[in-house]
């Protein structure tokens, strides 16, 4: 039976109270479990207690994965996949336009451990081919991006990657699981900071890493070595909140159509950026391959990103991203402040570039909120 995702959000996975019979899963907070008679025991660093087997079983089922593994950060899931596909004398391929602590992560820790990359500087599928090389073993993407909200085309990329041999990996927590399934696109591995839309209630910092059996294997073998496990009453908090995550997402997507609609029919605004809004580069390409456009958008402001962002009353300064409550920041002096101004030009993130995590209030508080700052 295929269920809907709003009810995989409430009931995938959960955990059967045999004992008491209550209608949630319970907290199994033990670090200490048999061995006798069993394949593994289970152990939180082996990402196998009750509670994160429970909460990747929901999330395998909202990204059509067939297994994956839980981790203490979206950082954690990112560079243990990474470090767990990729060994010496491999070479990676990535998109420039990535969150800032990936790009960051990449450009620092790779060579150290002789591993060759190639930063591509586009969203266009054809311009990964030409970097490719005999040794390329994964193309790493993010679509939307941050904090342009550009769509690459998964289909095409997926293609283009099996057709080499190549694993293309995602980080999808832009999207969330809501509007996004990448694998059903022939990506091969999804990542999520947990930490954003999963998590939504910005309380619970954890990271994701969804795909075949086969490969959360291999990552598994490296992740009980490196450690970055979530416990499991975090596991708990993530299931909780999870149930919720289709109706969040769902209002997000509304809010942030018709905050970006008003954003740009404001004369005061310069470029508004919604994969929603017709005029978007990515629109159609989104419309293929989305299932929803998000609640991220970002938008320019003339004056000074600092004086508009303190005039706001309701939407708060705040970095992150993904909550229920609207949170706004300027890209280039938080996410992308580790990345040189030269670079960042490069990029297209001017510097009064604002970018708005549409929470789940009413639209008409949130515009009347932003008006405000806009007309003074
Ligand atoms: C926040 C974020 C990360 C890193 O996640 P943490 O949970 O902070 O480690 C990775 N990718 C994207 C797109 C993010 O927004």
């Amino acid at each position: 039976m295929s269920l809907d995702k709003k009810t995989q959000c409430v009931h995938s996975g959960s955990l059967e109270d045999r004992q008491y019979k209550g209608v949630v899963s319970p907290v199994y907070p033990s670090t200490a479990y048999d061995y006798v008679d069993v394949d593994t025991y289970a152990y939180p660093r082996y990402f196998n207690t009750p509670n994160q087997k429970a909460v990747k079983d929901k999330l395998c089922a909202l990204e059509n994965a067939e297994d994956g593994i839980i981790f203490g950060s979206g950082m954690a899931a990112i560079t243990t996949t990474l470090f767990g596909i990729l060994k010496k004398g491999d070479h990676a391929v990535f998109q420039n336009d990535l969150y800032g602590g990936t790009h960051h992560a990449i450009t620092t820790q790779m060579e150290r451990f002789g591993i060759e990359y190639t930063l591509v500087d586009s969203m266009h599928w054809e311009d990964y081919e030409p970097v490719v090389r005999p040794n390329t073993k994964v193309i790493y993407v993010e679509t939307p991006s941050n904090p342009l909200l550009k769509i690459l085309d998964l289909k095409a990329m997926a293609n283009l990657a099996r057709s080499r041999g190549i694993l293309t990996l995602i980080d999808n927590t832009f999207a969330s699981p809501i509007n996004q399934n990448p694998l059903d696109h022939g990506i091969d591995i999804v990542l999520h900071s947990g930490t954003k839309y999963l998590g939504g209630h910005s309380d619970i910092c954890c990271g994701v890493a969804l795909t075949t059996s086969a490969l959360t294997k291999d990552i598994w073998n490296s992740s009980i070595n490196l450690g970055g496990s979530l416990n499991p009453q975090m596991c708990h908090l993530l299931e909780r909140s999870l149930k919720t995550l289709a109706l969040r997402v769902k209002q997000q997507n509304i809010n942030a159509q018709r905050i970006a609609e008003y954003l740009q029919s404001s004369p005061k605004v310069g470029g508004v950026y919604y994969p929603g809004l017709p005029d978007h580069p990515g629109h159609e390409l989104a419309k293929e391959q989305m299932l929803g456009y998000g609640g991220m958008l970002s938008f320019e402001v003339n004056s000074d990103p600092n004086e508009f962002v303190k005039r706001l009353k309701l939407i708060k300064s705040a970095m992150s991203l993904g909550g229920v409550e609207s949170t706004i920041t300027c890209p280039a002096q938080t996410s992308h402040s580790k990345i040189n101004a030269e670079e960042r030009a490069k990029v297209g993130i001017k510097d009064g570039l604002l970018r708005m995590s549409v929470g789940i209030e009413e639209a008409d508080d949130l515009i009347a909120d932003l008006d405000h700052a806009i007309n003074r």
